[in-house]
């Protein structure tokens, strides 16, 4: 048996008035995923247990089979398993965006996409300037860094993800808490450093926002995950541009496939992770593909361009790999975001997802259309999310 788990990052929405009424999964043409929904089923299910932010960190662990409530312990951690990074007692990972901070305001969470090179020039400034015994910094990809700090009362502090608070005051959303001064003043002392470094005012030249500022959040020690191979007694490979993603599938001993142009963007290339996607499957058990552009699109407000993302996923990924499987003689696939990303809130909600499956042993439902109104009205609700895996695998 072959399964393909397949996600588009922020996909679900709430119905939009410009819409009139309907959601953009519900307007995006997407005949691949409707199929799946008609031939199998179609269903809801909850991937953040209360208590939980809303995140891909948390939704993807749950996608994965993995009960976030033990195996949770930040996102940072799972996104420096990525980098290679192992953490040793008393360490704590943070995300380190690299942001534009403009008047005293987070104008733009992600340094105005700033690429891996200037990028990684940055972040290796930074670590010669601030870096210590106990303080560490480590480029990753894009805005997506990693600062790794010595101290374990800092897994308690209240850190804000800068994606929900563009244009905010910086003041107001600083991290809160006992040992948050140590953080503010990294925080503080990178603005003064990159506000003036020879790539930003490139930037600035260029018409591009800079990334003059780190901002650290989803702080976490080191998780302790049980392997995927043992859990559900397959393996297979994990196809994104996300280093959160990769390092899940690392620290749960699955592949992670390394696709040439995958950017985590609009701009994606959608083929290439198809046939990566294909290729694993030819000697995997095992697929998950995570596409973040739906979600990117949201976080900017753009419905066209989220529009356009759901139908490139559905278009280019779902209906090549779809095919493919069709072809095998015994296969399972499901469809699904992580989480929301209403695009009106531009961040990401914990309302429960559509997911839609079918294949060998999957007995056909009522659906004919992949959305989330449908789902809403289906039979088949998951409260934990997590059990949707151990169902696609075992039953
Ligand atoms: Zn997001």
């Amino acid at each position: 048996m072959k399964y393909a788990v397949l996600v588009g990052d922020g996909m679900a929405d709430y119905p939009l008035d410009e819409l009139n009424g309907r959601t953009p999964l519900e307007v995006a043409e997407t005949p691949n995923m409707d199929e799946i929904a008609r031939q199998g089923q179609l269903g809801l299910a909850r991937m953040i247990p209360q208590g939980f932010a809303p995140a891909s960190d948390v939704a993807i662990l749950s996608i994965l089979g993995y009960n976030p409530r033990h195996y949770y312990t930040g996102r940072a951690p799972l996104e420096a398993a990525r980098l290679g990074i192992e953490l040793g007692p008393e360490e704590v990972a943070f995300r380190c965006n690299l942001i534009t901070a403009d008047k005293g305001c987070i104008a733009d969470y992600s340094g105005g996409h700033i690429s891996d090179r200037e990028a990684e020039e940055l972040i290796r400034f930074l670590d010669q300037k601030l870096g210590t015994e106990f303080i560490k910094f480590y480029p990753g990809v894009s805005y997506r860094h990693i600062c790794v700090i010595k101290n374990a009362n800092l897994i308690q502090l209240n850190c804000t993800p800068p994606h929900d608070v563009i244009g905010e005051p910086i003041k107001k959303n600083l991290p809160r808490g006992k040992g948050a001064r140590q953080l503010i003043n990294l925080m503080e002392h990178s603005y003064q450093l990159l506000r003036s470094h020879d790539i930003n005012k490139a930037r600035i030249n260029r018409g591009q926002n800079p990334a003059n500022m780190i901002w650290l959040w989803g702080q976490g020690p080191a998780p302790r995950m049980l392997p995927f191979r043992e859990r559900f007694g397959i393996t297979g490979g994990v196809v994104s541009a996300v280093d959160l993603v990769k390092g899940i599938a690392k620290l749960i001993g699955l592949e992670p496939i390394e696709v040439p142009g995958a950017t985590g963007y609009y701009d994606t290339n959608y083929e290439a992770k198809a046939e990566y996607a294909i290729r694993c499957l030819e000697k995997e058990d095992f697929v998950f593909v995570h596409v973040e552009a739906p979600d990117e699109a949201s976080h900017n407000a753009d419905l066209d361009q989220k529009i356009k993302a759901i139908e490139n996923f559905d278009r280019l990924i779902v209906g090549p790999i779809k095919k493919r499987l069709y072809e095998q003689p015994a296969f399972r696939i499901m469809v699904l975001p992580d989480h929301p990303t209403p695009i009106q809130l531009r961040t990401h909600t914990a309302d429960p997802v559509p997911f839609a499956w079918c294949g060998q042993g999957i007995r056909r439902g009522e659906a004919d259309v992949f959305s989330e109104r449908d789902a809403a009205r289906s039979n088949l609700q998951l409260r934990d999310g997590y059990q949707l895996m151990e169902r696609l695998i075992k039953h």
